[in-house]
């Protein structure tokens, strides 16, 4: 147990003014050590969610974005780069970077390219040098590392930019003026002229989009959006309350529809994470489990906003109430890469891999 209530309640009160980066809830993360156990066990970490207790690990990517989703966006980019960094890193850039992770240095990933400008590395003998602009980059310059993705020679290389080595000038804030998630500060940062050495290079081209991780990683940010589907619940249910409207029949039936979508999260979330857990199954049906999950949990989230929405009413959407900030970060989280195209990949396995999967005569 991380999160107990009396951390919860620390880091709500942590929360920044809206488009500042919640270093002090990090900070909360660290000191009930949870930033600690991420870091895999050979290196002085629990390995937690470094594919054991994965649904443990889900389950604590939820309970953060039910305490604010930009802190857990921002979380779950520093685990996604440890991960990486885990999986593909050198023995000596994995001592490196972990050992910056126990010195409470924080990380991302910046995959997202601008497109009419991507960036680009030009190998320069012993050192490398970098052209181009990533867009969406959670944390900017408030963090101190950012796992990238460069395009050399058509396939991707993934490498760590140390930002304090960048210029203020470099980011561009001003790029990123949602209606929510404002504080997860994913702005625009410009690497003209970052020369980088080769302890930074993590893996071989290619190795970020290798599977089954690329795509299961999906199960994080779709845990952290369940998160702020229990957060608009739990709004909605004070609210009601508060105004004695509890008893009414159609409110009673409209938290039932809540309460049963998001159990169904939850049971996504433990399933999932013991799936991608099992070295028996195939790589590909972890995929499926993956893309199901994440459409799942969109339509969880889109559904549950919906309702807490009409059992509140207009005070919902005053900026006083809480369910107003969590209805903005929400929606915008909400938007992830290729929704379209997870959906027609279920539909995809389903019809070549396993129509049996759905078949009656299996369960009999
Ligand atoms: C709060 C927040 C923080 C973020 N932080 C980071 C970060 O730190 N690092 C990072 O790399 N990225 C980050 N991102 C960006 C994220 O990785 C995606 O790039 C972004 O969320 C994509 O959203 P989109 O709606 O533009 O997706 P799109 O994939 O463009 O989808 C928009 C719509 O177009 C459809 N569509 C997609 N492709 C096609 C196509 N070829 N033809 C037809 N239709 C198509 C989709 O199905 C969907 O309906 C962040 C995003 C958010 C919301």
């Amino acid at each position: 147990m991380y999160i107990t209530k009396k951390i919860a309640a620390e880091i709500e009160a942590a929360a920044p003014i809206e488009g500042k980066f919640p270093k002090e809830q990090l900070e909360i993360l660290g000191k009930c050590g949870l930033m600690k156990a991420i870091i895999p066990e050979e290196y002085g970490g629990e390995g937690i969610g470094m594919l054991k207790n994965t649904a443990a690990f889900l389950n604590i990517l939820k309970v953060i974005g039910t305490l604010d989703l930009s802190l857990g966006r921002i979380f779950e980019g520093h685990f996604n780069t440890l991960f990486i960094i885990a999986l593909y890193g050198s023995e000596e850039s994995k001592q490196y970077y972990f050992d910056k992770a126990l010195k409470s240095e924080f990380f991302g990933v910046w995959n997202t390219d601008q497109f009419n400008d991507p960036v680009r590395m030009e190998n320069k003998g012993n050192f490398h040098a970098l052209k181009g602009k990533k867009i969406f980059c959670s944390g900017g310059r408030s963090i101190q590392n950012a796992l990238i993705s460069t395009f050399n020679g058509g396939v991707p290389q993934l490498l760590v930019v140390h930002l304090d080595d960048l210029d203020a000038g470099a980011e561009d804030t001003s790029s990123w003026n949602p209606m929510g998630m404002c504080s997860s500060v994913s702005t625009t940062i410009n690497f003209d002229g970052y020369t980088l050495e080769n302890i930074q290079l993590i893996g071989n081209p290619g190795d970020y989009f290798k599977e089954p991780y690329f795509n299961t990683g999906s199960v994080r940010f779709a845990s952290v959006q369940l998160g702020g589907a229990f957060s608009m619940a739990s709004s909605a249910i004070s609210h009601l309350t508060s105004l004695g409207r509890h008893n009414d029949t159609i409110q009673k039936a409209r938290i039932a529809q809540i309460a049963i979508a998001l159990e169904s999260g939850d049971q996504w979330i433990q399933k999932t994470g013991e799936i991608i857990d099992n070295k028996e199954l195939e790589d590909n049906f972890k995929i499926h489990q993956a893309n199901m999950l994440r459409c799942a949990i969109l339509e969880i989230c889109t559904e549950v906003m919906h309702l807490a929405e009409r059992a509140v009413g207009l005070q919902g959407f005053m900026r006083s109430h809480k369910m107003e900030k969590l209805h903005r970060d929400l929606s915008v989280y909400l938007k992830q890469p290729g929704p379209d195209a997870a959906l027609q990949r279920v539909g995809e396995w389903v019809f070549n891999e396993d129509l049996k999967y759905l078949s009656p005569e299996e369960t009999v």
